[in-house]
């Protein structure tokens, strides 16, 4: 009989997480033997975090997922970066590789695949996304887009925090606007044959609200990916159906993140279907 795979997330808060239930979908799927915990660690507790990757380098733990806010706080901690973790300047997948510890990034895969199976028809021409947010998931997204070839408009409501997100990230290839821009008459949301929303907005409990300006309609042409999943249909996303656009929410996302994640883990490439059941 195999050996069990001892796997876990770190974050905080990480009450709601759905991953538990999706790893463990995955170990079962698979036919393997394992566990999947939950690690919450305080933003300000930085022995926390080392004692808990000290548990991964030693071997007890065979893989850790990184949720908000230590996406970017794990990386002093680790030996190697794989070039996308780099690229994008985030980890939300470590794990143990030669007696080396290596953070990597499945956030931007995890997007585009979805983003393909939902949306397929936005990967015609003309290819132009704006990404609301400029946090730790718009860098996957913009990433991803800009990788895959797309024009790229960063729209934050601090717009040196699109600056720095720029200047990191093929800077040259993407467009800023800042919140204000959009709220503006002249706010033209046609050219986009995509927005992502990649801030909190309209997130539990805050489930009125929209991340796009009031009063806003967006056409027919142009299609929605809310990075959100809680609730399953958010407000932008009703808006958007209302609206007769394709919209789509990011469980779908949720769940390709943690499928690429658990095959860098294990080597199985688990049934994306059994893993939608768990959650659904
Ligand atoms: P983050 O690092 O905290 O970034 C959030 C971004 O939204 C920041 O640019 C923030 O600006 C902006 N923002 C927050 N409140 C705003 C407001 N009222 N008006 C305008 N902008 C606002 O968070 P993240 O990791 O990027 O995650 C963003 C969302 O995506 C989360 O809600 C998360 O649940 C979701 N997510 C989903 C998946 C998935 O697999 N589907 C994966 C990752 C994340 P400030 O810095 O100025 O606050």
């Amino acid at each position: 009989m195999n050996s069990p795979f001892h796997l876990g997330l770190t974050g905080h808060p990480l009450g709601h997480s759905l991953s538990p239930k999706i790893h463990a979908a995955a170990l079962k799927a698979c036919g393997l033997r394992g566990d999947y915990s939950l690690f919450p660690i305080h933003p300000d507790d930085r022995q926390g975090l080392a004692a808990l990757l000290a548990r991964v380098r030693r071997g007890e733990l065979h893989g850790l997922n990184v949720t908000i806010p230590h996406k970017q706080n794990v990386i002093p901690f680790l030996d190697e970066l794989t070039p996308t973790a780099q690229a994008i300047g985030a980890v939300n997948t470590i794990y143990r590789h030669e007696s080396k510890l290596v953070g990597h990034n499945t956030d931007a895969a995890g997007f585009l695949a979805d983003l393909k199976r939902t949306l397929p028809s936005v990967f015609r021409p003309p290819r132009s996304a704006l990404i609301l947010g400029a946090g730790g998931a718009a860098r996957s997204v913009v990433y991803s887009l800009l990788a895959d070839g797309w024009n790229a408009t960063l729209a934050a409501r601090r717009i040196e925090q699109a600056e720095q997100l720029a200047s990191t990230i093929f800077n040259t290839q993407l467009s800023i606007a800042s919140f204000a821009d959009l709220h503006s008459a002249s706010a033209d949301f046609s050219r986009f044959s995509l927005i992502v929303n990649a801030t909190p907005l309209g997130m539990s409990p805050d489930v009125e609200r929209s991340p796009l300006p009031k009063g806003v309609m967006i056409s027919s042409t142009t299609a929605i990916y809310d990075l959100l999943y809680n609730p399953r249909q958010t407000r932008l996303v009703s808006d958007a159906l209302a609206w007769g656009c394709l919209a789509v929410t990011g469980l779908g996302m949720l769940i390709e993140q943690a499928a690429l994640a658990f095959e860098v883990w294990t080597g199985c490439n688990p049934p994306r279907v059994s893993l939608r059941a768990a959650v659904e």
